[in-house]
């Protein structure tokens, strides 16, 4: 398999030379030349595999330039029991006959990231060793992507991360769920400001190329390929689970921020899986939703993107949306160049034609809604009260959006992303309950922690990049 870029660009590269990159060199996004389609006989050898055997084979459908034993030992080593907290790795869990919420956050971090993340944790090592290098991962995180980075990169030979994080900001399980590992290779970087400022060092940091070069600086961002790839494997997961054989079809419902989980389903989807309705479920930060209703993709400025309870997807604009457009307008590199290259930056967005949206609906599958803080407060209660079941903010969101689309004689899976104890706080005031952590991570929060202060500012960063690097 080869890869290409949404923008035109098509140079053909294998799996292995985008693994360490973010975009392409023309400003796209790395896309595989096609989806290979998974024929009926293939899909129903697959229902009887394990989730590490199911991952080695579609994975193996991606890359080509790893051994296949080398990448069966990976993946092998990533989808454990011991990580995920159960041999089904996904388990369904059935609230009413044909809805079901597919468990994706009983990794180590409580959240659905590190069903990719603990994959590229395996992925990066190896590479780095076959190269000989070494990679300095730098990133700023509001909790979820942060936490999830450093659990797949401790102790990782080649491999430092520095993640910044606004200083006494992140939930108090969040804090304690980072600043407590020891790892040599991880280092907590607190600034004493938001989010923004966060990013803004980074930005500063990461477009000195010089130094960028000469520290081996990286990223894990959400736009990375192994990431949206590792994530199409749970859709195959929860499609054998709910169905009993292959002439069935189900729906999902994916809580959505940065499109890359629901972009994950769009391939799985594109591949053959017997999938009938994707529905994108947002917060008020509705960026999405409005396209799917309305064709128009309109960009949030900062001071439009609500601070919501559920804060993982309070999103200005979608960074893996270009992936779909892409498929949706025919892998039109040009058109996608055109309104992700000039249109976005220069007007804030663009508008697709009432066809081609009728086309992302028949066609593609989608479907959208969305939810606000009462919205969740109604439906975490709802569940608790109904099927005596806890569930996180931003699974609500889906939860509630699932309620109003879900088709008679079509099973739907709500996709959970996260725990209810990380955002316990919502959960609290919705129940009344205050939904405790799993037993193993209980005494997190009296750990001695491991973190370093800073000024919003980009020279106490680079120097202390310098000394640990
Ligand atoms: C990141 C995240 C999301 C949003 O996922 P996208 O891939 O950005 O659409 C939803 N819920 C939780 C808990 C998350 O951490």
């Amino acid at each position: 398999m080869k890869y290409l870029s949404t923008r035109g660009d098509q140079t053909l590269r294998g799996f292995s030379d985008i693994l360490l990159e973010g975009l392409a060199p023309d400003g796209g996004l790395y896309l595989p030349t096609h989806y290979p389609k998974v024929d009926a006989a293939t899909l129903a050898r697959w229902r009887g595999l394990s989730y590490a055997e199911l991952a080695f084979e579609i994975l193996s459908l991606y890359i080509d330039d790893i051994p296949a034993a080398d990448l069966k030992r990976l993946v092998h080593a990533t989808y454990t029991e011991a990580v995920f907290g159960s041999a089904a790795i996904t388990p369904l869990k059935t609230l009413e006959p044909g809805l079901q919420l597919q468990a994706l956050s009983n990794g180590p971090t409580l959240a659905f990231k590190d069903m990719a993340m603990q994959l590229l944790g395996h992925l990066f090592e190896y590479e780095l060793a076959r190269r000989g290098e070494a990679l300095n991962i730098l990133g700023a995180t509001s909790g979820d992507t942060g936490s999830a980075a450093e659990y797949a990169m401790r102790g990782k030979k080649g491999i430092k991360v520095f993640m910044l994080s606004p200083h006494g900001r992140m939930s108090p399980f969040q804090q304690a769920q980072m600043f407590s590992l020891q790892d040599a290779n991880i280092h907590n970087i607190a600034v004493e400001g938001v989010f923004d400022d966060c990013q803004d060092i980074v930005k500063a940091v990461s477009n000195d190329l010089a130094f960028k070069r000469r520290w081996k600086i990286g990223t894990v961002n959400s736009i990375n390929w192994a990431r949206l790839l590792a994530q199409v494997i749970y859709y195959f997961a929860g499609y054998f689970q709910a169905t009993k054989s292959n002439d069935e079809v189900v729906s999902f419902t994916v809580p959505s921020g940065n499109f890359g989980n629901v972009c994950a389903g769009h391939v799985a989807r594109s591949m053959g899986l017997p999938i009938r309705r994707l529905v994108v479920a947002t917060n008020e930060n509705d960026v999405l939703d409005e396209f799917f209703r309305t064709g128009a993709y309109r960009v949030r400025a900062s001071a439009e993107t609500h601070e919501t309870s559920s804060p993982s997807m309070d999103i200005s604009k979608a960074s893996n949306f270009e992936r779909f457009v892409f498929d949706l307008l025919g892998r039109d590199g040009a058109t996608v160049a055109r309104l992700f290259g000039e249109q976005v930056p220069r007007q804030g967005g663009f508008t697709l034609d009432a066809a081609t949206m009728q086309r992302a609906r028949a066609d593609f599958g989608f479907a959208s809604g969305r939810s606000t803080h009462a919205d969740r407060l109604e439906t975490i209660r709802k569940c608790w009260q109904q099927h005596a079941t806890l569930i996180d903010t931003h699974t609500a969101d889906g939860l509630k959006v699932a309620w109003e689309q879900r088709e008679p004689g079509v099973p739907m899976i709500v996709l959970e992303t996260a725990l209810p104890a990380k955002f316990a706080a919502t959960i609290l005031e919705a129940t009344g309950v205050n939904p405790e952590p799993p037993a193993a991570l209980r005494h997190l929060e009296s750990l001695p922690r491991r973190f370093a202060v800073m000024a919003p500012q980009v020279a106490p960063v680079r120097a202390y990049i310098e000394q640990h690097a």
